[in-house]
């Protein structure tokens, strides 16, 4: 089955799918995206992605490519074409067509939407029961990480760097030793006396849907957590550690840099919460045993 693309209002076969050259997204990164897993054929957790979607171009003064109830079932149609039952549907919004120049298009110039969708394995065994390495790095980005940017280079580069060394993700460091997050992920630990810690969402990060909703969990579960930074000392004597995003869920990680965390293993609270996630993505209740 090849793959089917949305692209301003049309419905083409990847190969034919195309932008103008002339679009600020590939001339200036000027737009937003949104990641979002596809599982059993159903969105998960699609009002906060698309609640962030609207706050990312309300901070970049951009419109609304088309109104929410339209985009939800373009996007739905999309998932049908293609059809996916599990994996993620990738969106990109960018300011629009127009002859370069840094200050922005006239007012009425619509914007671009490009959509697409993949079939990825969101319950991927061997990830699961061994866990994942991830290396440090400074937080070379920008300072509105709270804004899904589509100029990426600096996770591009990290991630790069990441693969190399032989790790999944790579943990950025800010000036004082405080771990933000992941390339594209939330970073979190369990610290030495069990509470759930992960940085608390500002400007500094990206406050990840996943990371949301598995706060939102770990609440109703009566589970002990504190929204604050943690240096990369404290997270290699946590534990546990983990990493959240929309496309993976909740990754444990067994080893950062060279310190093997905890017994080396997946954590149980991780694993705790990963399956209270899949749960609710699957349209049922959290059930946490504590
Ligand atoms: N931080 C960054 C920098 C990311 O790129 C992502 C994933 N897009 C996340 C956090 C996780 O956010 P979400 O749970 O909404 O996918």
């Amino acid at each position: 089955m090849s793959r089917v693309a949305y692209v301003n209002g049309q419905f083409l076969p990847l190969q034919q799918a195309t932008v103008h050259i002339e679009d600020r997204g590939y001339q200036f990164a000027d737009g937003v995206y949104e990641v979002i897993a596809i599982q059993d054929g159903r969105l998960v957790d699609e009002e906060g992605h698309i609640d962030r979607l609207d706050r990312s171009l309300r901070e970049l003064k951009m419109s609304r490519p088309m109104g929410r109830r339209a985009h939800a079932l373009v996007m739905r149609e999309l998932v049908r074409r293609n059809r996916v039952r599990n994996g993620v549907i990738y969106l990109q919004v960018t300011r629009g067509v127009a002859p370069r120049d840094f200050r922005f298009p006239p007012p009425g110039t619509a914007p671009s939407l490009v959509m697409t969708v993949r079939r990825t394995d969101l319950f991927p065994t061997k990830v699961l029961e061994q866990g994942v390495r991830v290396v440090s790095m400074p937080d070379i980005r920008w300072k509105r990480r709270d804004i899904k940017s589509i100029a990426l280079l600096p996770q591009a580069l990290g991630k790069q760097s990441a693969a190399e060394a032989g790790a999944l993700e790579g943990w950025m460091l800010d000036d004082e030793g405080f771990v933000t997050e992941g390339c594209s992920s939330n970073a979190w630990i369990v610290s030495k006396d069990g509470v759930l810690v992960t940085r608390q969402a500002d400007h500094m990060i990206l406050n990840g849907i996943t990371r949301q909703s598995l706060l939102r969990i770990a609440e109703e579960a009566g589970m002990p957590f504190e929204q604050r930074p943690f240096t990369l000392e404290e997270a290699v004597q946590a534990r546990e550690a983990f990493l959240t995003s929309a496309s993976t869920y909740c990754i444990p990680i067994v080893q950062i840099d060279d310190h093997v965390i905890g017994n080396g293993h997946p954590g149980l609270l991780a694993s705790r919460l990963r399956q209270a996630y899949a749960s609710y993505a699957a349209g049922q209740r959290p059930d946490i045993q504590s």
